[in-house]
């Protein structure tokens, strides 16, 4: 290839694929154009960062612009956010006018937060969480408060995560969920095991709610729910992100699911000389066999290793994602992996479900915690399709267990069959996601 490869956006995808780019040609020129201030960060320690259970921005810094050029030599400009893409001329230009050649070009614009029309969105201390800068506004305002309320608009994995965070800065939390239960993506029994370690703590949940406005009363504001005013001195929303594919749309790039960047599994756009991954970009599925758009680090930094490969002559093949999540909130966590049965069905599946409770460990040990297994699978096939989990004990192995069995394309009545290993203290004689799937094809004796 000749040099030099640029690559837009500085976090997860791209930095990865820098990174992964430089170990395959040790002398290509690499440079980074971020627009923010920083780069390779961890966006995903946000609600850690603001309940002080890590203490400072730094720590969710992994590594800073001049480590990179001393430890591998990519060179990485930040407060550099690109402007324009010439793909005929191969240059991009940054928002002061400089412009940067490139052979190849890393597309890593990850995504936006989505901001609801709701009236009083733009009044301050109405905060969406992106980038580190983004934890600094909730910080200070639940700093300052001598009494704070939160209002959490949506209640999704990072919504109930910053309840968490909230709460454990002495907060009163409220969240408003338009959909019928919180966790929506958990599906029913789950969802319900994490509701009632909500109204545990206290956090008042309103559920099919209707934010109707956000107004400024005194020092504070008041979010009208429903007709109700309920007061906040910080409101997060929640509510989602959209693709940042605006660049790459203007450059003549495909675009495909959720208007996000259509790529191959090789991590090339539709235009010579340009790849994409990360939040910015299209996955392929491994159930459904077609691309899907789901953001997650996992999958950014999964899609980053494969352009850093491909881009320097190493063409790998993305295996696909299963948009696999884990979430915590205090003792509980949660999770899902694959496809619920909705999904499911709505792709011609047979979907059929089945729950089960079990014990992390033997039920008669100190210690041991409930883990609810929901396992999705299609009655015409037997294949595994899905999983949700909650509870107080260990999830996230376990929800591992089952995307590895989806992954490998495994019945329902082989993940019943595998042979899990058994002492009182750590895992019981029968495991939760064996007994859901024992149960399944019945055999829950
Ligand atoms: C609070 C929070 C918690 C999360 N928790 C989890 C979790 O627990 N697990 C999980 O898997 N995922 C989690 N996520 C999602 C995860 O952070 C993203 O999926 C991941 O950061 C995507 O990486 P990316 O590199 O594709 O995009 P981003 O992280 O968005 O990075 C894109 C970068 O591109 C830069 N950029 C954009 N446009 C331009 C331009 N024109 N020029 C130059 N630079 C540009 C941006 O400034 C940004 O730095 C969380 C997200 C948030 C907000």
């Amino acid at each position: 290839m000749a040099g030099p490869l640029v690559v837009v956006g500085g976090n997860a995808g791209g930095m990865t694929a820098a990174a992964e780019a430089r170990r395959g040609a040790p002398d290509l020129e690499i440079v980074v154009l971020e627009r923010g201030e920083h780069v390779s960060y961890a966006t995903c320690g946000i609600p850690y960062l603001v309940a002080g259970e890590v203490a400072s921005e730094d720590d969710l810094v992994h590594h800073d612009p001049a480590s990179f050029m001393r430890e591998r030599g990519i060179e990485v400009r930040t407060d550099a956010g690109v402007a324009a893409i010439d793909p005929e001329a191969r240059v991009v230009t940054t928002a002061d006018g400089r412009r940067q050649p490139y052979g190849a070009l890393v597309i890593a614009t990850g995504a936006r937060p989505v901001r609801p029309d709701i009236p009083g969105i733009d009044l301050p201390g109405v905060v969406s969480l992106r980038h580190l800068p983004s934890a600094r506004g909730p910080r200070r305002i639940l700093a300052a408060a001598s009494d704070p309320r939160v209002v959490l608009i949506g209640s999704g994995p990072i919504g109930v995560e910053m309840a968490e965070a909230a709460l454990a800065l002495g907060a009163r939390v409220t969240i408003a969920e338009s959909r019928p239960y919180a966790v929506p993506a958990l599906g029913e029994e789950p969802a319900a095991r994490v509701a009632r370690a909500l109204s545990e703590a206290h956090v008042e949940v309103r559920t099919r709610a209707r934010v109707q406005g956000i107004e400024r009363a005194g020092e504070t504001l008041e979010v009208v729910i429903d007709g109700d005013r309920v007061p906040a001195d910080l409101v997060v929303l929640g509510t989602g992100v959209v693709p940042e594919a605006g660049l790459a749309r203007e450059a003549g790039c495909a675009t495909g699911e959720a208007g996000a960047i259509a790529v191959d599994r090789r991590g090339r756009t539709s235009v010579e000389g340009i790849w994409a991954a990360g939040d910015c970009a299209v996955a392929h599925h491994r159930v459904l066999g077609r691309p899907v758009w789901i953001p997650l680090a996992t999958t950014a930094t999964a899609q980053g290793r494969i352009v850093g490969r491909d881009v320097t002559g190493r063409p790998g093949r993305f295996p696909g994602v299963l948009g696999s999540w884990v979430s915590r909130f205090g003792e509980v966590a949660f999770g899902a992996t694959g496809i619920d049965a909705a999904a499911a069905a709505a792709e011609g599946f047979a979907p059929r479900v089945v729950t089960r409770e079990g014990s992390d460990r033997s039920a008669y040990m100190p210690g041991a915690r409930d883990v609810l297994v929901r396992l999705v699978w299609d009655e015409a096939t037997g294949r595994l399709l899905g999983g949700q989990m909650a509870g107080s004990g260990e999830v996230s192995t376990r929800l591992h267990t089952v995307s590895t069995a989806i992954s490998a394309g495994m019945t329902i009545g082989e993940l019943a069959a595998c042979d899990f290993g058994y002492a009182p203290p750590l895992s019981p004689l029968r495991d939760p996601v064996e007994l859901a799937a024992a149960a399944a094809v019945g055999d829950a004796a």
